[in-house]
């Protein structure tokens, strides 16, 4: 790409107020999944760069950053907010040509993190304490206090959205943060802190330093002068980074993946759930944390469910993001080895259908073509592991005893979703599924940024998004004043 949008240089790191080059100078190809072509060089960051991001973040606390009133804080953000959707064109194309992801698709991640600056802007003056009767001749109180400087380790498959529940709900607290974008896509990143630099964040409140995991994700980590860590990514890494944190016990957010189900009992409206059943599995070419990769039906109805996904399968199309399909490739070859991988561990279940990679997909492009399983045991590593593709298997069930264990059987507990009409199966079922967050008659409720979203198990810990993620990013003192 000759010109970025915003006048980015993806090449440089952001360091308190100044663009530059990172300390060593090196530089890494970011592709392009569509095509699979050089997009840019993006700077490799490492353990210097992340000193200076931190002492940069630390000096922000200490300056016009930390001193700042919460209101005007909230200012800054709701400016970004309004900034983000002044371009938002730019950043969604900036977004499908690093991500791979449909226009559609990217648009939408604009309008998100739009969303959560305005929201975590409003909300940056209500964080407040509580009084707290108490014996008499005590007055007590509580504050909620920010960190200080915030690591947040992101990954490529929504970058757009996940630094706007983390950074934002950060940022409103009153932290200053440090971003390590994943090396696969980090453009978004870097327009989004030129934005900020542009809506008036002051010097070192926000500090981008982008690299390889091993090398500046890992200096991030394990910081001793980073006070809380947030991580979206993979299961293996937060493992790393939880062990790293600890060296400094500081508290982390951990949002891993899943193996989220979608529970389809006798009496439900197939053709409310139908759009649900499959997109859940395949945005973003099922890149996606929360995706819904197993679909769980009561055996009466599991040929019509799968019929009617089979159906919907025929019909998708894969290609280049520019062309805005139903799936676009995935982010990098390396991950359509991974996807392949689970293809081909399929080899004994049913391919129900298959949607096409479209005949004009450029050769050197990540695609896979959506695919849809029809299974019978819940074991099968299809059914296990996470797969972070366009791939969703249906097992059958027996009644809602069965479906539970199904459900609650994988080592994840993010999403689950229940497609019923009894209220009072909604209500059990509600309680009874292991996942931060359970949807009935619906997967995913749009996705707004109000809603609390985090996982139990392998998912991870902590909470993000709405108003909670603004207690995870602040410390609570409690004041005791004895004056008789
Ligand atoms: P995925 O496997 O989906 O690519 P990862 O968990 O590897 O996701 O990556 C998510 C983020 O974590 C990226 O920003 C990546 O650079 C970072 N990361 C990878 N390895 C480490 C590590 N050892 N320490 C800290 N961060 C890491």
């Amino acid at each position: 790409m000759s010109v970025m949008p915003l006048g980015i240089d993806p090449s440089l790191c952001l360091i308190g107020d100044v663009w530059g080059p990172c300390a060593s100078g090196q530089v890494l190809a970011l592709h392009n999944p569509s095509d699979g072509s050089v997009l840019c060089q993006i700077a490799r960051g490492g353990a210097v760069d992340v000193d200076a991001a931190v002492a940069a973040a630390r000096a922000a606390l200490d300056g016009p950053w930390g001193q700042m009133p919460a209101f005007e804080r909230g200012r800054i953000l709701t400016r970004i907010g309004q900034l983000v959707l002044e371009h938002v064109e730019e950043l969604a194309q900036l977004e499908a040509l690093d991500v791979g992801k449909p226009l559609k698709q990217a648009r939408a991640d604009v309008i998100a993190l739009a969303r959560y600056m305005e929201f975590y802007g409003g909300s940056a003056d209500k964080l407040h304490g509580t009084t707290i009767p108490y014996l008499d001749g005590y007055t007590v109180y509580t504050m909620r206090e920010p960190h200080g400087v915030t690591g947040h380790i992101i990954p490529w498959n929504y970058p757009m959205q996940i630094i706007g529940r983390s950074v934002g709900a950060a940022l409103a607290a009153g932290n200053a943060a440090v971003l390590k974008p994943a090396e696969e896509a980090c453009l978004t990143a870097l327009a989004f802190a030129e934005i900020a630099q542009r809506a008036g964040l002051p010097a070192g409140a926000l500090n981008v330093v982008p690299g390889l995991g091993a090398e500046a994700g890992a200096a991030l980590s394990g910081h001793p002068g980073v006070n809380h860590i947030s991580f979206t990514g993979s299961v293996g890494v937060g493992k790393m980074i939880q062990a790293a944190a600890a060296q400094n016990v500081v508290p982390v957010t951990l949002e891993l993946g899943g193996k989220s189900p979608q529970l389809v009992f006798e009496d439900a409206d197939l053709d409310d759930a139908l759009p649900f059943l499959v997109n859940a599995g395949i945005q973003n070419a099922g890149q996606t944390c929360s995706a819904s990769s197993r679909i769980l039906v009561h055996r009466s109805r599991y040929d019509e469910v799968l019929a009617a996904m089979a159906d919907r399968y025929s019909a998708l199309r894969a290609g280049p993001a520019l062309a805005d399909l139903d799936v676009g490739p995935l982010v990098s070859l390396r991950q359509k080895e991974i996807v392949e991988g689970f293809l081909a561990k399929g080899h004994d279940l049913q391919i129900a259908a298959q949607g096409q990679v479209v005949d004009d997909a450029p050769e050197g492009g990540a695609y896979v073509p959506p695919t849809l399983f029809a299974g019978s045991s819940a074991d099968h590593v299809l059914a296990q592991d996470e797969i972070f593709g366009p791939v969703q298997i249906v097992l059958p069930f027996d009644d809602e005893d069965h479906a539970v264990e199904i459900a609650n059987g994988t080592a994840f507990g993010l999403v689950a979703s229940v497609w019923t009409k009894d209220g009072a199966r909604q209500m059990r079922l509600a309680k009874r599924l292991h996942a931060g967050q359970v949807f009935l008659n619906n997967y995913g409720a749009g996705g707004g940024v109000e809603l609390p979203f985090g996982g139990t198990g392998l998912s991870g810990h902590g909470r993000e998004k709405g108003f909670e993620a603004l207690f995870a990013f602040t410390s609570l003192k409690t004041v005791a004043a004895r004056h008789g």
